[in-house]
């Protein structure tokens, strides 16, 4: 093996990119040690203790078997080699046809739609074009824990503004005053993770208006928009005044059930997604040639099937937050997103970081800590609040529940 050329003691007060990114994602770098996320912390301990994995988000059953069957014909076809830059046409085509059938917009296939590795690298292209160091980039608290680690790493400031329980609604005279001369990008992330929140008409048109005073950009991620219980999805590109700001993010991993596939999108402003497709060329170039044609006939699904989805999360929501409540613990009901939260004070809890990272070993359930989605003051908000996932089979959250059940005798 080659010798490193890396020194031994690095003596500079500028952080290096993975200090930056870890401090602005998560407590496992607190301690300035290079950490794996939340998610990959938990599910690796779930998998450990056999405990059923309520932690990270991902679906345990497959999505529709025609989207499978169309990856698999993609792939005998010899559809094997690189995809474009911006993705194949039918998939960005069929992410213009998606976002006209739903909400009457018209983003052009060929400048205003690029395909992406998952919403996570639409959103680090967006940030590292968008973004420059010295910048702000103002979100919400809780994020989303690759928004504080792509923000570190664009060596922006990463400004916040809280959402607060039990409906984890903003605070807008907090988020007003987080605006400043220097907010850069605005990151929305709508219906909400982890909070399970699905933001209102008038509180999203606010957003717009305090961008456009600032001259910010608008980077709205809403990879679970088709996953809310009766609260109506308002696309920020929709609203007045947005639509030449405002870049909208989403992913195949909610809507249909593949989280591994990563085939992610985006659409805005042609001069918006120009900057941004420079930069995700040299982040992957494409990516998933044969799950990019499978996903353009998920797209194209009739409208039962984004019914459906909703419906049967609603009830496994149900299922769970029953069984959190007999369990002791106050739920908070989401109105989107495959994520409950639950605060965990009334066991007499006052350290949920702590808790997740006792709870497979205790009743055999793997859970978020929701402190590790907030900067120190939101975590101290959030000290005792923990969030479980319940895009599970029925009957793995009814057992998970009744494990949950048997909390209050162990702890
Ligand atoms: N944004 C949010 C809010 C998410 O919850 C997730 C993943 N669960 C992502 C982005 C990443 O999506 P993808 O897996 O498509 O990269
Ligand atoms: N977004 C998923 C969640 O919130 C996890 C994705 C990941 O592991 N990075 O649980």
């Amino acid at each position: 093996m080659a010798e490193s050329n890396i020194p031994s003691t690095v003596t500079t007060t500028v952080p290096a990119p993975w200090q930056r990114a870890a401090s602005g994602a998560n407590l496992l770098a607190a301690n300035g040690t290079l950490g794996v996320t939340i998610f990959e912390e938990m599910t690796t301990l779930a998998v450990r203790t056999g405990a059923i994995n309520l932690g990270q988000g991902f679906p345990d059953e497959d999505g529709p078997a025609e989207i499978k069957a169309a990856a698999q014909a993609a792939i005998a076809s010899g559809a094997n080699q690189y995809a474009p830059g911006k993705g194949i046409l039918p998939l960005r085509e069929a992410v213009s046809a998606h976002q006209q059938r739903f909400y009457g917009l018209t983003p052009d296939p060929e400048t205003e739609v690029i395909i992406t590795t998952g919403a996570t690298e639409a959103i680090a292209a967006s940030l590292m074009a968008l973004v420059e160091a010295g910048d702000e980039v103002l979100t919400f608290e809780p994020f989303y824990d690759s928004y504080g680690a792509i923000i570190g790493l664009a060596g922006a400031t990463h400004v916040t503004a809280p959402l607060l329980a039990p409906d984890f609604m903003p605070d807008m005279a907090a988020l007003e005053a987080a605006f400043s001369s220097r907010t850069k990008v605005v990151l929305i992330n709508n219906p909400h993770n982890p909070t399970g929140a699905v933001f209102p008409r008038e509180m999203l048109q606010r957003v717009v208006e305090l961008a456009a005073r600032h001259d910010a950009v608008i980077v709205t991620d809403e990879v679970y928009e088709h996953l809310t219980f009766g609260a109506q999805h308002i696309p920020v590109a929709t609203l007045p005044g947005a639509a030449g700001r405002t870049v909208t993010i989403s992913s195949a991993g909610k809507t249909f059930s593949f989280t591994g596939w990563k085939i992610g999108w985006l659409s805005g402003p042609e001069h918006l997604v120009a900057a941004i497709r420079t930069v995700k060329q040299f982040l992957s170039y494409s990516s998933g040639t044969p799950f990019q044609s499978a996903i353009a006939v998920g797209l194209g699904l009739p409208d039962d099937f984004y019914a459906g989805i909703a419906a049967t999360l609603r009830h496994k929501r149900d299922i769970l937050s029953d069984g959190l409540k007999a369990a002791g613990l106050d739920v908070f009901t989401p109105q989107g997103t495959y994520f409950v939260n639950v605060d965990t004070a009334p066991l007499g809890i006052s350290d949920s970081v702590d808790l997740a990272r006792r709870l497979p070993e205790l009743v055999g359930v793997a859970a978020i800590p929701v402190p590790v989605f907030c900067h120190p003051e939101g975590a101290e908000r959030t000290r005792s609040l923990l969030r479980f996932a319940f895009c599970k089979k029925t009957e793995v959250l009814e057992e998970a529940a009744a494990r949950l059940a048997t909390l209050r005798d162990r702890l």
